[in-house]
Parts: C-alpha cells; structure tokens; sequence
C-alpha cells in the first residue's frame, strides 16, 4: 500500500495471463528482483517511518527507468519485483535488455535520497530471469529471480546476476553438502589415512603425511578436495582440524606401544590458513601432546604459502612458539602459489615439499628437472630438508636420486593407505 504498487499475486496473474497470450510465440520475457543492500540498517537506525518513507523514494526513482509495458510490484520490505513481458526476441537479446535497464535501476537506485535533512545512500543487489518458454510456471519464475538476487549478494552485493539452472544446481547442492557435513562432524565420519614417505637413497620408511578423508553413511570416501573448502568456508575445519591432530598423536601412541614406531620417524600433519589462526590451535597441540605422551619432534605441521598472504609477522611469532614444543614445520606445494625465496628465508620452516606438478614431469620435461634442480639448490642454501610429493614411477625416482632429494611419497610407493594398511609397512 505504502509505495501504491501493485502485489506479488497481481504480479503473478499478469506473469500468467502474458504466457497464455504470446504461448507458441518466440518472445522473451525477463523477471528482475531488486533487494536493497542493508536496508535493514536504515530501518534499525532510524526507525520504520524514515525507512518506509526511504523505500516510496526508492519505488519513485526506478519507475522513470522502466517502460510502460513493464510492471513494477512490490514484494516484501525492501524487495521489488519488475516484469518485462517484451524483453527481446531471444534469450540473448533479451539478457542484453535486462541487463542494460538493471544496470540504469542500480544507478537510479544509488543516487542520495534526501528525506527529513538527511541524506541516504543506498546500493540494490539485482537478480534477473529470463522466461523464453512457456513451461516454466510463475511461481517457479519468481523463485529463479530470487536464487538470481542471492547469487547477486554472495558475490558481494551491489551486483547483477542472472539465473540459470546450473546456478540453481550448486546452491542446492552445496545446501546438501553442507548439512551433511555438520552431520559428519557430530557423527565423526571422518578418517585419517596415512601416506608413506620414504628415504631417496635407500628406501627406508620415515613416516608418513596424515590426509583427511570422509567416509560418509553410504560408505562414499570423499576426498579432501571435495569437502575441505566447505569445512573452511562453514568453519567446521576448526573442529575437524583438532580431531585431526587428536588422531594424529593416538596413531604414534599406539605405533610406539606396539613397538613398530622408530624415532627417526614424523608424522606430518596439515594446516590450513585458517586452521593456523584459530587462536586454539597452540592449546590443542599441546594437550594432544601430553594426553599421548608424544615427543614433539615426531609432528610435521605443513603449510602452504597461502599462509603467507597473511600478516607475516605474526606467522613468524606462532610458528616460533609452535616450534619450541619441539615439532618441525613443512611449506607444503612449494612452487605453485605466491612462492617467494623470501619467505624461505625468513619462516623458521625445516622441510620444504616440492608440489606434485614439478614431479610427475620430472622425467620427460627438462624444464620441471630444471624447476626442482633450482629449488633444491635454495633449499640447501637455507638448511631445508626437501621432500618430493607425487612420485608414479621409478624414472622420476632415479632422477630425484640424480639430483639429491631427501625423501619422497607417492604412487610409486604407495597412496595414501589407513591406518592399519600403515600399520604393516611399519611392520615390514
Ligand atoms: P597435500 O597436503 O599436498 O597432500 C598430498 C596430496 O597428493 C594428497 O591428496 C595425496 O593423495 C596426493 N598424492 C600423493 N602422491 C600422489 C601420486 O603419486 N599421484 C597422485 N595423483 N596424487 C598423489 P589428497 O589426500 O586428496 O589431499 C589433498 C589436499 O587436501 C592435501 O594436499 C591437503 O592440502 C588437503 N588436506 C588433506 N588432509 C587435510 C587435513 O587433515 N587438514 C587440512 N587442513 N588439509 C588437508
Ligand atoms: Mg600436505
Ligand atoms: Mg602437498
């Protein structure tokens, strides 16, 4: 009533009654939902009469941008519906038009309102989609306008998108994975397989690297790559992460009581940016530590130089105290990311593991033999034990002998195996 626009039903009965008339026809029709960014704020600050009195200005400024075909409707507090029932002849056509008047809306949109000698400043998130068929209902339209606009503000508001199946695909899909992981993490889903690593030179055993995977109820294992971008984006990867180091050390306890653990072993473990932040982390390690009664030294904290992006400093500080327990830090994937001499230097790091990309071209590439001959070079230059990740077969070996790796893991040896596959290599 208050912006004298018409409802989200009238706007669903036009939606309709246009399909039956232009039904069999090519034209294309366009829905836009426009939410305005943080209206909310107005409203908390300044109360619901300015923010009401706001939103008829807003209602005012968007009606010169459209045409009389289109209608505008008013859907809920903040939100506006605009209909374009002649937005091209084809999709393409269409998506250009829609395009082009949501982005006159957003400048309409972002013009100072005035209103009781105040000013406000307001940006809108728009989501568009494009109706070519006649299949799709109008209910089902308006929920694609909507999956748009939430696109639009997760890609951090003030934005345009479309709609399009696939987009709809993802959101549920991740929605699904998402709750099935919080799942996973009250029912400890979760497995800690380990990889072997052995020595270059002569094939001993050194340990192994600890690798998160995800045995979910069907028996699914999922990989890491999967699912460790959504524990960090959700933070469940805190939770998680602890479990891991937890595991971690009950492995070694039990190793070490069954007699089969040596002490020049390590077990690495991974740590993600944000796992290392989490202001946690020193305390866990240490009650991991002493509840187990591990020597620190047998832990291997890897990290990646997407660590680095960070506040240098302060990486420094926490590595430092991590190292005082005793336990060694890895840079794990060196070569791929924001790789920087600089930082080998600088980190209190004493291993660097060189990213599987170099390795498994080792034998046929001279330029990635040329990468890892530079690099372990640095790395002695700077006291690093070196590590090689990814090894398949027995050439790249012999090379990585050639030219003096410390230990490697990999294919060639074995992939990642659980814990009791680990247990007989540390029998053997
Ligand atoms: P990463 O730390 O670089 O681990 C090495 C990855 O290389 C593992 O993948 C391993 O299975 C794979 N790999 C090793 N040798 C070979 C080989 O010869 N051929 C091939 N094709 N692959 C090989 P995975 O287990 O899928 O783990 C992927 C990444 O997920 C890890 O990379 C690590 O960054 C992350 N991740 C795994 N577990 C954890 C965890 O507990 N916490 C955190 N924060 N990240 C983890
Ligand atoms: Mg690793
Ligand atoms: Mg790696």
């Amino acid at each position: 009533q208050l912006t004298g626009l018409p409802s989200r039903q009238l706007l669903i009965e036009t939606i309709r009654q246009h399909q039956e008339e232009t039904a069999g026809g090519k034209v294309c029709a366009a829905l836009m939902l426009i939410d305005l960014d943080h209206f909310k704020d107005i409203n908390d600050s300044w109360g619901h009469d300015v923010g009401d009195q706001v939103l008829f200005k807003v209602a005012r400024a968007i009606e010169p941008m459209i045409d009389d075909t289109a209608m505008v409707a008013r859907m809920s507090g903040d939100e506006f519906m605009l209909f374009f029932p002649y937005a091209g002849d084809d999709p393409e056509q269409g998506a250009a038009n829609a395009m082009a008047t949501a982005t006159s809306i957003k400048e309409a949109v972002a013009q100072p309102i005035f209103y009781d000698g105040n000013e406000f400043i307001l940006t809108a998130s728009v989501g568009i989609a494009l109706l070519s068929d006649h299949e799709t209902s109008a209910e089902r339209a308006l929920q694609y306008a909507d999956t748009a606009m939430y696109e639009a503000k997760r890609k951090g508001r003030n934005g345009i998108a479309f709609f399009n199946q696939s987009i709809a695909d993802k959101a549920q899909r991740q929605i699904g994975l998402n709750a099935r992981l919080r799942k996973a993490v009250d029912n400890q889903e979760f497995a800690l397989y380990i990889q072997p690593q052995v020595d270059v030179e002569n094939g001993r055993l050194m340990g192994g690297e600890a690798l998160l995977r995800w045995v979910n109820a069907d028996r699914v294992t999922n990989m890491p790559s999967e699912f460790i971008p959504l524990l960090e984006s959700s933070g469940l990867i805190i939770d998680v992460g602890h479990w891991v180091i937890r595991t971690a050390c009950e492995y070694i306890r039990n190793f070490i009581d069954e007699g089969i653990w040596e002490d020049h072993m390590r077990l690495g473990i991974n740590i993600s940016p944000r796992q290392f932040n989490d202001p946690q982390l020193i305390d866990v390690i240490e009650h991991s530590l002493r509840s187990y009664e591990i020597n620190p030294a047998y832990l291997n904290f890897e990290v990646t130089e997407n660590l680095m992006i960070e506040d240098v400093e302060s990486v420094i500080k926490k590595m430092a105290e991590i190292k005082a327990l005793g336990a060694q830090f890895s840079i794990d994937d060196f070569g791929i990311g924001y790789s920087s001499m600089i930082y080998l230097k600088r980190l209190p790091f004493d291993w660097l593991k060189i990213d599987r990309e170099f390795i498994h071209n080792i034998h046929h590439d001279p330029e990635s033999r040329g990468v890892v001959e530079a690099i372990l070079a640095v790395s002695r230059q700077y006291g690093l034990h070196v590590t090689a990740e990814g090894v398949e077969d027995q050439q790249s070996l012999e090379i990585l002998k050639t030219v003096g790796c410390d230990t490697y893991q990999g294919a060639h040896f074995s992939m990642p195996v659980s814990v009791d596959r680990f247990r007989e290599y540390l029998a053997a």
